[in-house]
């Protein structure tokens, strides 16, 4: 959402200029901050023939105070198979449209990919105008690394399906990155914690805001500090690094510790303490527990 503390732009009045080239123009725009938008994204958003967006409250809130006005049409999940054919209609007619979201760059974690994807199979010109991103935001001043990284968008709500898809991310050498809502973040760190293990991570809220924060430590840290002070405010990226070849223990290291906790604890008790104690993923823990307690066995 756009900062309303941020100055607006004055209107602008005067001739229309001329429109942009036809076609399907993906443009980014502000996550926060009304700078943010590109001098050619106010060039496109000025003179395309219809601005097609979320939430035409909110995209034309954000117009009304770039001083840029042209007509807006509304495309969202529920509306989109509806919509999205009289678009296309337009488009192979020879109009311009650009599309954008309430925030940030259509199509990530928004509205968008079909409408891209059935416009180039009717080989209608697609075209990006890039900007803001969360994901990228967040990435680039997090301080965890950046060389390769996996954008998992929102986990699910549901706690059963939350934990399957984090131990699917589990092997993945890369930071993840999430979407994640305020009243949500505590119970998936827990879940974080558990599955992943006590890996770095960060918590950047209200990018380019007034009140940008990014908090950086363990996931355990990050937890302690929710429930000891209550959940941040705002729209945040939760990100979480990679396992790090340097923290990885050694199997020796591994098979001692299962060794002394499968002397008083189940196999998925054990599994669940070297995961967290290890930072490695519950999938792998229960597998050498498992290998372990059969050892020990035979
Ligand atoms: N398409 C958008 C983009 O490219 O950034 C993302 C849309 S997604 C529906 C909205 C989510 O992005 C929020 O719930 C939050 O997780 C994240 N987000 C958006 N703006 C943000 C900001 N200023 N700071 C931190 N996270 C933000």
């Amino acid at each position: 959402m756009i900062d309303p503390r941020e100055p607006a732009a004055e209107p602008r009045d005067g001739a229309r200029p001329a429109q942009p080239q036809p076609g399907l123009w993906v443009v980014a725009t502000p996550i926060g901050h009304l700078g943010d938008l590109s001098p050619r994204a106010r060039e496109i958003l000025e003179r395309a023939d219809i601005v097609l967006c979320e939430d035409t409250r909110v995209t034309g809130r954000m117009l009304e105070r770039l001083g840029i006005r042209r007509p807006l049409e509304s495309y969202h999940e529920h509306n989109a198979p509806r919509v999205r054919p009289r678009i296309l209609a337009r488009l192979k007619e020879g109009a311009s449209v650009a599309l954008v979201s309430d925030a940030g760059t259509p199509g990530i974690s928004d509205p968008g990919y079909r409408l891209v994807r059935e416009a180039r199979e009717a080989g209608i010109p697609v075209r990006a105008v890039p900007g803001p991103s969360a994901v990228i935001a967040a990435l680039s001043v997090a301080g965890l690394p950046t060389d390769r990284f996996l954008f998992a968008g929102f986990l699910p709500a549901r706690r059963t399906a939350r934990r399957r898809v984090l131990e699917e991310l589990g092997a993945v050498r890369a930071t993840l990155v999430f979407y994640e809502a305020p009243h949500r973040i505590g119970e998936t760190l827990r879940d974080v914690l558990e599955v992943l293990g006590d890996r770095e991570a960060a918590i950047a809220r209200e990018l380019t805001k007034l009140h940008e924060e990014v908090r950086t430590g363990r996931v355990s840290e990050l937890l302690a500090r929710i429930e000891a002070e209550g959940p941040p405010k705002g729209e945040m990226v939760l990100l979480v690094g990679p396992p790090g070849e340097r923290e990885r223990p050694s199997e020796e290291d591994v098979a001692a510790a299962l060794d002394e906790a499968l002397a008083s604890l189940s196999v998925r008790d054990a599994a669940a303490e070297i995961a967290r104690r290890f930072g490695i993923s519950r999938r792998e823990a229960y597998r050498l527990a498992l290998e372990r307690a059969r050892a020990r066995k035979g």
